[in-house]
């Protein structure tokens, strides 16, 4: 059958494209017949991920800059933080998509179709891909697509806030930046519609990704995000003189809705498999971390399923928590994260918003934010 193939990809971004480097680097895998479909290709710089890891990652050769110091800032703690054995990354989309795209094309066994998907089932043992004009099977389908309406925002046990930013890598004439450190988080600003901070991340003296980041219930206007953007630029960064090189705008899901793993042969990954930290928004790391495991169940196992562990709920219970205050109000998300930055060590910090501190760790974070606030919302959440 011809249109029958052993894995098809459906979606060709971040995860989908994590996945099928990893698969094509398995001398196990690197021959399956594989389609991947997305709805157009991948040639637009879109988005710039950054994530921190202590190893060198599958994606080291385009990295595009990295930091081995943060800073934080707010009305409450600010400080510079040197991450000793982490490594704060960036990656430029168009350098991951050509890199995969490249590397991709020494394989005959890969297809790539643009076709926009419609729907996804499985039939008699067999995982079936519907575009506007042509039906596909396989054995299995790594979707990262995330259909509309796939999350139910009205359902009382679902907390759903939006990460919105507006990015703009600034050049000036002048030296401005110090390329060794990113500003993560800067709270100083306006806190008017929710919990709001800008994001710097220079990669010379003369440039740098400046981006006004939100949490959200709503979008704001797009003028919003530039007039913020200016304003921070002139007023706390101090710079009158540069020229806008680049843009991006993202929106990025904040939710604690359970993401199924797998639904039939299809399995989900990226934000469509829940990848995207409920309470933070970061996904790149999740991202890779997913892709590993299927790839080492596809080779061990000869199938790519795997449940969710005891950690996986006990984070997720935690982001649930909370988003919940965050999404109730109980508490700015300023406040909170300047208590977790001031209280604990970067290492447990960093661990913790990776999902893999320990008892102890989870301890100590928990211990650094109100408890007459956090409790409560922990009950709720464990009794809803
Ligand atoms: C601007 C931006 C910056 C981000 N920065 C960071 C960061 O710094 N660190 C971090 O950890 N995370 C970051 N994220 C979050 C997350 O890492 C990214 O959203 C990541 O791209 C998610 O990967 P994905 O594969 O789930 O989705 P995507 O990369 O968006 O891939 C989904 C693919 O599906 C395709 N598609 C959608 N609908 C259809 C359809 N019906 N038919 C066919 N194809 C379709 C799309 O074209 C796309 O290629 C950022 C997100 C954005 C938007």
């Amino acid at each position: 059958m011809n249109n029958h193939y052993d894995y098809i990809i459906s979606g060709a971004g971040c995860a989908g494209l994590s996945l099928l480097q990893r698969i094509l680097l398995q001398p196990a895998l690197s021959s399956k017949k594989i389609l991947v479909i997305d709805e157009k290709p991948k040639i637009i710089n879109d988005r710039t991920w950054c994530f921190w890891e202590k190893e060198n990652g599958l994606f080291e050769d385009i990295v595009h800059h990295s930091y081995d110091e943060i800073a934080f800032a707010s009305n409450f703690f600010s400080n510079r933080i040197p991450l000793n054995n982490y490594r704060y990354k960036m990656i430029q989309g168009i350098d991951f998509y050509n890199a995969v795209m490249q590397y991709a094309k020494g394989f005959a066994n890969v297809e790539f179709k643009y076709e926009k998907v419609k729907k996804l089932t499985t039939e008699n043992q067999l995982a079936i891909v519907e575009t506007e004009n042509n039906t596909y099977k396989a054995n299995y389908i790594f979707n990262s697509i995330l259909f509309p309406g796939t999350i139910n925002t009205s359902s009382n046990k679902t907390y759903f806030l939006l990460q919105h930013f507006k990015g703009w890598v600034i050049e000036t004439p002048n030296a401005q930046f110090n390329p060794s450190v990113a500003t993560l988080m800067d709270f100083t600003v306006a806190q008017k519609e929710g919990t709001t901070f800008m994001y710097t991340m220079p990669t010379s003296t003369t440039t740098a990704l400046v981006e006004y980041t939100l949490f959200t219930k709503d979008l704001l206007q797009p003028i919003e995000y530039e007039n913020a953007l200016k304003k921070y630029i002139e007023e706390d960064l101090k710079i009158s003189n540069y020229t806008i090189q680049h843009e991006e705008f993202g929106i990025i899901p904040m939710t604690n809705h359970p993401f199924p793993l797998h639904e039939g042969r299809v399995v989900n990954l990226g934000i469509a498999g829940g990848q995207a930290k409920g309470s933070s928004g970061y996904a790149f790391q999740f991202i890779q971390k997913r892709t590993k495991k299927i790839v080492a169940n596809l080779i061990s196992k000869n199938h790519p399923f795997y449940n969710q562990s005891f950690s996986d709920k006990k984070f997720r219970f935690f982001d649930s928590v909370l988003l919940q205050v965050l999404h109730d109000k109980k508490m700015n998300g300023d406040e909170i994260f300047a208590d977790i930055f001031k209280k604990n060590a970067i290492k447990t910090v960093l661990r913790f918003l990776d999902n893999e501190s320990n008892l102890l760790e989870d301890l100590k974070i928990m211990s650094s934010v109100p408890m007459k606030i956090f409790l409560p919302a922990a009950l709720k959440q464990i009794f809803k």
